[in-house]
């Protein structure tokens, strides 16, 4: 691992010119030091294009804060990470800490010198009338620039749908919220959502002895490992990760796949035979009672379908590409159904079955409240193509689907970023043209 200088990150944006206070001007604002925020620092570096991070708190801090404790990498170390930096001391299919992936980002950010000031946050944005570029109004006092990037992220607000309101007597969390088994109050726990989240939190609940129940929704289950192989590497020769765009109907589905305890694919029919109880979708709440929704048998199915599929499509580029990798039968062997499966309930009382606490690993929105720009749908959601959105100036990074299947994905979001500082410098290229003056860069500069 590169030995890293360390970089100062002066708090304050603004700057003295003469005895005048002015506002600190600036080519390119990024608002957000995650990994999608650095690795722009990285394209934009070698672009030599000036530009400055604003991160509201520490750099990579949902790595820091916002992740549970015990979290490890859902990729291992060999993928998920940026190019030129490994991680170092790990054996390439280790899977990291949470803490590691932070300071992991923090090193990167130092190695390549990236501009950052931490505790700036970025308030508002708006377009400047009657020049190109943009106002920002932050903690820290006004700054403008040419261009504001929003790398902001995806997973910004936790979101827990209103099934069970507040007053109901029992402890609602958010996964963003959740930390270790001994935060909660003694009891079972229900936790809602199957993804890596929801599936992971509820297989370390009942490792640690609780008694859980698991609301199971559409989900797509990747094999850990097969034939060899981490299932990263076969989404990679396959394709898959460069996907541009999702299946119709596949948008909320969410991967059920871990990297803890040495990395699994999470079997739902494991999670029940080790004590979890399935459910379908979480549908309703009325009078101390959950309802779900009559789709367990479907959504595990749907999974296994997955699975299998992803097994079948690895063994075809085996044969195609007349690899020599080891056979796997066993990956093809499932358990047996449990009773919850082939029997699954359809309402729990909370409090007959002692539950004191619902998790809801249900996932996060968007908010680009503070970008005042002409660059949104009804919904809210970003008109972008590739993250250059419609209104000039303005573009976005982190991204689900930015440009691909992994987009939001460490190694994924420095494709993107390398796209977008690509995009910048031909913008800046054109500004810069004054045909009469001899000014005339090619935008393929
Ligand atoms: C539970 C979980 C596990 C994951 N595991 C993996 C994994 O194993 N491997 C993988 O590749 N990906 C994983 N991801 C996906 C993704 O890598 C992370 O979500 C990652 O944090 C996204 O990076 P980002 O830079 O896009 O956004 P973030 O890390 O969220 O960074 C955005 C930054 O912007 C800052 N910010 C926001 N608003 C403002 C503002 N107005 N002004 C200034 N600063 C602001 C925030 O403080 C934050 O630091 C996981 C995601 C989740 C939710």
């Amino acid at each position: 691992m590169a030995h890293c200088k360390p970089v100062a990150w002066p708090a304050s944006a603004a700057v003295l010119e003469g005895n005048l206070m002015s506002v600190e001007k600036i080519d390119t604002v990024i608002v957000g030091a995650g990994q999608a925020g650095i690795a722009l620092s990285e394209h934009l570096g070698h672009h030599t294009i000036p530009h400055l991070l604003l991160e509201k708190d520490r750099v990579a801090e949902a790595w820091r804060s916002g992740r549970w404790d015990a979290l490890v990498t859902n990729g291992p170390v060999w993928h998920d990470r940026f190019p030129n930096l490994e991680f170092e001391g790990d054996a390439p299919d280790a899977f990291v800490t949470k803490d590691r992936v932070a300071a992991y980002l923090e090193d990167y950010a130092r190695m390549i010198d990236a501009p950052i000031r931490t505790g700036v946050e970025v308030i508002q944005a708006k377009r400047l009338i009657g020049e190109p570029g943009f106002r920002l109004e932050t903690s820290q006092g006004p700054l403008e620039a040419k261009r504001v990037v929003a790398a902001t992220g995806a997973f910004q607000h936790p979101v827990i749908p209103p099934i069970v309101p507040e007053t109901a007597g029992i402890t609602q969390i958010h996964s963003y919220h959740y930390r270790n088994p001994e935060q909660l109050a003694e009891g079972a726990v229900l936790v809602v959502g199957s993804g890596s989240s929801g599936a992971q939190i509820a297989d370390e609940l009942n490792r640690a002895g609780r008694r859980v129940f698991l609301s199971v929704g559409p989900h797509d289950r990747p094999p850990r490992r097969y034939r060899g192989r981490d299932f990263v590497w076969w989404l990679g020769v396959l394709g898959l990760w460069d996907m541009a765009a999702m299946e119709p109907g596949t948008e909320h589905v969410t991967i059920a796949v871990s990297g803890a305890y040495g990395g699994h694919t999470m079997d739902f029919r494991r999670l029940a035979h080790e004590g979890v109880t399935l459910a379908g979708m979480t549908a309703g709440f009325a009078d101390g009672t959950i309802t779900f929704a009559p789709d367990l048998q479907k959504n595990v199915a749907a999974g296994d379908a997955n699975y299998l599929g992803m097994l079948d499509a690895a063994d075809a580029y085996v044969t195609r590409m007349g690899l020599d990798l080891p056979q796997d039968r066993k990956a093809r062997e499932m358990l047996p159904d449990p009773a919850c499966l082939t029997t699954p309930i359809t309402q729990l009382k909370l409090a007959e079955e002692g539950i004191d606490t619902l998790i809801w690993a249900t996932g996060y929105r968007r908010d680009y409240d503070w970008l005042e720009v002409d660059a949104f749908d009804a919904d809210g959601a970003p008109i972008h193509q590739r993250g250059v959105s419609r209104e000039p100036g303005v573009y976005f990074l982190g991204l689900p689907w930015q440009s691909r299947r992994g987009s939001t994905f460490i190694w994924g979001v420095w494709h993107d970023a390398k796209f977008i500082a690509d995009q910048i410098a031909i913008q800046r290229a054109y500004a810069e043209y004054d045909g009469d003056a001899g000014i005339v860069r090619s935008a393929a500069e």
